[in-house]
């Protein structure tokens, strides 16, 4: 290796930005690709811009590189295959495919033991019914692929919403998974090493709105012995069965105490951004460490940890910087509706946490 190893970074929004934030300081060079030419990770290394599947373009970004990595789960996992045969790619594009199909997905996760909510596929009206009449009403009517932070999906409350829920999403193949009434969402963030050494943060309570992540407390309030082990059990397993190298997120539903698996994402995951503050390694280092072939850091919490997401708007920066223990991070991307434009996490090592996590929520 170079005196300076080089990581190449498929896609190159904020989760790219704050590998390389994290990277820099232990001497790491970055390259990303990415089709935007205001990218917010072309703050910290070289950026290559072109579509994620253009061979020219994926040959220019990882040359000169030491390892590959992804911070968007929509990489093609034909350009990961295609790199591997160049270049150390992790995780693997196994990651990628499973993670890319919520039926694929489901599977995996029941293969390995991981309960989910009741699933069936759905590739025609016909299909549909079957499933309702298996799963059950409510329910919700999922794009197989696509889907993200509640996009290309229907809840199915009563037999009214069926037809119109085919009628949008139809053209596409389909999952019907059974409506859960959870008491909350929770998540578990998780890094493997090369060595297979397995390391877990610990699990975390998200708020979600219109599907967006708003809020992340960590750990997870009431927060047992028993949900943290169930979570990292069920993590290993997942890492283990994908043979997964670096981070990896799943996201679950709590009911009673019972997790049920939503999905999991192959990479670095918002309701892990606390660790950078909140952590003894952020996940951005432990992935870093993990692709690279070292070992990890400690993954313990200091303390407790608020994030807020800055969704569609920034925050005023001075105004954040005046709320104690408040720390801002913003991704250097333009304002839009519903965009994650930055967060600001928020740490226990001044008192009274939840008031000053109101205090910056009312700042949004
Ligand atoms: P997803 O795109 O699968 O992450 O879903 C976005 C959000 O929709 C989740 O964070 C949940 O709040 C909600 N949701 C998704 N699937 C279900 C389900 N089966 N039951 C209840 N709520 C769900």
């Amino acid at each position: 290796m170079a005196v300076h190893a080089t990581v190449a970074v498929l896609g190159g929004g904020q989760l790219g930005r704050m590998l390389g934030l994290a990277g820099i300081p232990l001497g790491l060079r970055f390259r990303f690709l990415d089709p935007s030419a205001d990218a917010p990770a072309g703050a910290v290394g070289h950026l290559v811009i072109a579509a994620l599947g253009e061979e020219a373009a994926l040959e220019e970004v990882v040359a000169g590189a030491d390892v590959v990595t992804y911070e968007w789960e929509g990489v093609p996992a034909d350009a990961a295959r295609f790199l591997a045969s160049r270049v150390p790619v992790h995780p693997g594009a196994r990651s990628l495919e499973v993670s890319q199909d919520r039926l694929v997905e489901k599977q995996a996760f029941r293969a390995v033991g991981i309960a989910t909510p009741e699933f069936a596929p759905v590739d025609s009206r016909e299909e549909l019914n079957a499933a309702i009449e298996g799963v059950g009403l409510p329910a919700v009517l999922k794009t197989r692929r696509g889907g993200y932070d509640g996009k290309g999906q229907r809840v199915l409350r009563s037999a009214d919403d069926v037809d119109p829920a085919w009628h949008s999403l139809g053209a596409a193949p389909l999952v019907l998974e059974a409506f859960v009434p959870f008491d909350r969402e929770v998540s578990v963030v998780a890094v493997r090493a090369m060595d297979g050494t397995v390391a877990c943060w610990p699990v975390v309570e998200n708020l979600h709105s219109d599907g967006i992540l708003r809020v992340t407390r960590a750990p997870a309030p009431r927060l047992d012995s028993a949900l943290q082990e169930r979570a990292e059990e069920y993590a290993r397993k997942l890492l283990e069965e994908l043979d997964h190298v670096g981070v990896l997120a799943i996201e679950f539903f709590d009911v009673g105490g019972d997790l049920l698996a939503n999905e999991f994402a192959p990479r670095v995951h918002n309701s892990g951004h606390w660790t950078i503050e909140g952590a003894a390694t952020s996940q951005f280092e432990n992935h870093l460490r993990a692709v690279l072939g070292w070992r990890l850091g400690p993954t313990v919490a200091r303390g407790e940890s608020v994030m807020v997401n800055c969704i569609g708007r920034l925050p005023d920066r001075a105004a954040v910087a005046a709320v104690p223990a408040a720390h801002l991070h913003d991704y250097g991307k333009s304002p839009r509706a519903g965009r994650k434009l930055g967060h600001v996490t928020l740490t226990s090592d001044v008192p009274d946490l939840d008031a000053r996590a109101e205090q910056v929520l009312g700042l949004m």
